[in-house]
Order: C-alpha cells, then structure tokens, then sequence
C-alpha cells in the first residue's frame, strides 16, 4: 500500500482551470510504477487530463460555464451554487494517470487540470498511487 498524498489549490475565478500536473508528480512516491489516481474532494469542482495552452484553458472555463444555466434549480434556494454542482458531475471528479518510475507518464500535452465551478477557494486533492 503506498502513501497517499494531499495537495491544496487555490482558484481565482468562479469558474477556473489550474495545471496541477507538477504538483501530482510531487506527490508520488520517488520508485512508483504503476498508476494514480488523482481525486478531487468536492463536490463542485472536477479534474480532467488535457493540454495546458493558456487559450485553451481560457476555452475550458468558457466551455464549463455553458454546461449548466446558473439560477433556475432547486438547489440554488440553499447555497446558489446548484450549477457549479451539475458541472461538477459532467467533469468527474478523479483521472487515473500511469506512473514510472515516480513520475506522471503522460503524453506530450497532457497535464492534470483541476477545473474549479464555483470559486475562488481553497481545495483539497489526494492523490492515490496504486
Ligand atoms: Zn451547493
């Protein structure tokens, strides 16, 4: 069994996209092989694998904002964040990535992005070797 790891992210915006591709890679034992499983603690915000090319992140916050309408759910009498919810669960909450050698195997352009829906705060990441 090996450790797991927490990492904390700020985010800015309400809705934000942050790389936190170093900060997995940081949190993997030195000698892994294998896989991980990063997993996000929230319910309103998700993790996807994709390039991390600032206009393109730019697209993703555009493109998570029309996933749901904002206003018009139940939920929003409570907190007012019923969409960032619903955007939550069509992102996913964790990605499985293979590990060598310690470090993330990713593509080329792949990084880990935390994609935040209802922001700024401060969130919590475990990440699970395995
Ligand atoms: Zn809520």
């Amino acid at each position: 069994m090996n450790a797991t790891a927490e990492l904390t992210v700020e985010t800015a915006d309400r809705v934000d996209v942050v790389d936190i591709t170093d900060g997995v890679a940081g949190a993997l034992p030195d000698d892994h092989d294998g896989l991980a499983t990063v997993f996000v603690r929230h319910t309103t915000a998700g993790v996807a694998i994709n390039e991390a090319e600032p206009r393109l992140l730019d697209d993703v916050e555009r493109f998570v904002a029309t996933l749901a309408p904002r206003g018009e759910w139940d939920h929003d009498e409570l907190d007012g964040n019923a969409a960032a919810h619903l955007r939550s669960m069509l992102l996913g909450r964790d990605a499985t990535l293979p590990v060598a050698g310690g470090a993330p195997d990713l593509g080329t352009w792949q990084s880990v992005l935390l994609v935040e829906c209802d922001g700024p705060r401060e969130r919590t990441v475990g990440v699970y070797p395995h």
